[in-house]
């Protein structure tokens, strides 16, 4: 089995984020065969659905699918927009793939337009990011220089012009459509779908939003073929993906795996749990993905199907790893925290609910806990739960109504006990 051979794919060569660094691994060739060919829109988009390649953001959507979705033959504007202002807690691999191989987002983009029929590409990094920006920046001028963007690429006929733009510095400008209203000079505040953006998006046109990762696997992809890309993973699962490693691991960081690699293989590459101690749980995809307890998550294949049959979702493949010492009270009130501060206020449900549930589970935590707050908690979750304009709503409901079914007894002990019962103070996880 062979890592890394993906998105990361310049990772062992001397400055891997270069231009010369990308093109020793083919990087470009891609782009210079389809406009040297004029490859058919509909091949490239049919090499893609056959890849099994989905969305790497959180949605797992199919993305040839979403790529057909645009009315490429519309006259006027249309727009590929890249989303890289990962937020989601557990999430650090965008960053990364812009930092250590920027080309290869740029090179998805050009060929994600010229497939789709846009002129005008987009990379949203999130604001933070101050290194990726720079070297996207950079990567955008070396592309610029050798003619792969501006007016007639390489004398194909073809005109693509890509920009950079640094986040608004909220989570919620992640949300596609709030990003494109941040992108438009507006407050970041999501908008109703449908109309998805395929049909009304960047200014009311025709527009793709997808996750730097994605784009990044298009060069590779296509470069290989589809049944290549897809049989490193497993079938409806095709690929590699980026899984990020948090929390009590000995290596965190960012391993390229083939979808469905078994759970306890992955912990092993990230040199396993701390200090020897015993795995407790996990959240695999992301903050907003359901909490999945040790023994289930040992049998799980990390696959979205895999995950799926877990009870939880692949997300955007952000695998936070508890150990025994782990309050789940207090990890679970952190992540309420993070919800309630970053809901934009618009819909009363998770304006007021995310608050509802910060404050029950701080109370808990805190020893003030009352008999009747579990069964309250799950009750505001479930009128959270699809009664929003975006998923912000859902993802601060699941991960309360899935830390509660799995950790009850540990939830009603700080309720009846006003302490812990899993750790000593000292031990608690540090936030
Ligand atoms: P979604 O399922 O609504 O949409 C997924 C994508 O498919 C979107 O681009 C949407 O436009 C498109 N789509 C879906 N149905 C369509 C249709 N009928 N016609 C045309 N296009 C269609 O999900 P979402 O709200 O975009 O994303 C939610 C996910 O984002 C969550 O599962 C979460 O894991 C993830 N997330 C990721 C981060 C991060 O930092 N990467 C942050 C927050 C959330
Ligand atoms: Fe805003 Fe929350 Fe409504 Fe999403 S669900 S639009 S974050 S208030």
């Amino acid at each position: 089995m062979q890592l890394d051979q993906v998105c990361f794919r310049t990772m062992h060569l001397d400055q891997p984020w270069s231009m010369e660094s990308y093109r020793s691994v083919g990087g470009y060739q891609m782009l210079e065969k389809i406009l040297r060919e004029k490859t058919r829109q509909e091949t490239i988009i049919e090499i893609i659905k056959n890849s099994a390649l989905r969305g790497r953001g959180g949605a797992g959507f199919p993305t040839g699918l979403k790529w057909s979705f645009m009315p490429r033959r519309m006259p006027g504007d249309k727009y590929i927009v890249c989303n890289s202002d990962e937020g989601e807690p557990g999430t650090c691999k965008d960053r990364d793939i812009i930092r250590f191989n920027p080309h290869q987002v740029i090179e998805g983009m050009i060929i994600a337009g010229y497939t789709i029929g846009a002129q005008r590409g987009y990379n949203y990094i999130r604001g933070e990011f101050f290194e990726p920006i720079e070297r996207f920046e950079q990567a955008l001028i070396e592309a610029r220089e050798a003619g792969y963007l501006g007016k007639n690429i390489l004398n194909s006929g073809f005109n693509f012009e890509l920009f950079c733009h640094p986040g608004a510095g909220a989570y919620i400008c992640g949300e596609e459509t709030a990003l494109l209203e941040s992108l438009e000079g507006k407050k970041g505040q999501p908008r109703y779908k449908p109309p998805f953006p395929a049909g009304y998006g960047l200014y009311g046109r025709p527009t793709t939003v997808n996750n730097t990762e994605t784009l990044a696997s298009v060069p590779v992809i296509l470069q290989h073929g589809a049944d290549w890309f897809h049989e490193l993973g497993t079938p409806n699962n095709g690929g590699q993906k980026i899984f990020c490693m948090s929390g009590h691991v000995n290596k965190p960081g960012n391993y390229e795996v083939p979808l469905g690699m078994p759970f306890a293989e992955l912990l092993e590459l990230a040199g396993g749990v701390r200090n020897g101690n015993k795995l407790k749980a996990v959240i695999p995809g992301g903050s907003s993905t359901p909490v999945v307890p040790a023994d289930v998550m040992m049998q799980t294949a990390m696959s979205y199907d895999g995950i799926g049959k877990a009870g939880s979702m692949l997300g955007a493949g952000s695998v936070i790893v508890m150990d025994e010492t782990t309050c789940m009270v207090k990890a679970l009130e952190r992540i309420a925290y993070f919800y309630y501060e970053e809901s934009c206020g618009q819909c009363t449900p998770c304006r007021e609910g995310t608050g509802w549930l910060y404050r029950v589970i701080k109370r808990i935590e805190d020893g003030q806990g009352r008999q009747e707050d579990l069964d309250r908690l799950i009750d505001v979750a479930n009128n959270i739960n699809g009664n929003t304009i975006c998923a912000l709503g859902d993802a601060a409901a699941a991960p309360v109504i899935s830390f509660i079914k799995h950790f009850r007894d540990e939830f009603q002990y700080h309720i009846d006990h006003k302490c812990c019962l899993v750790s000593e103070p000292e031990l608690k996880l540090n936030y």
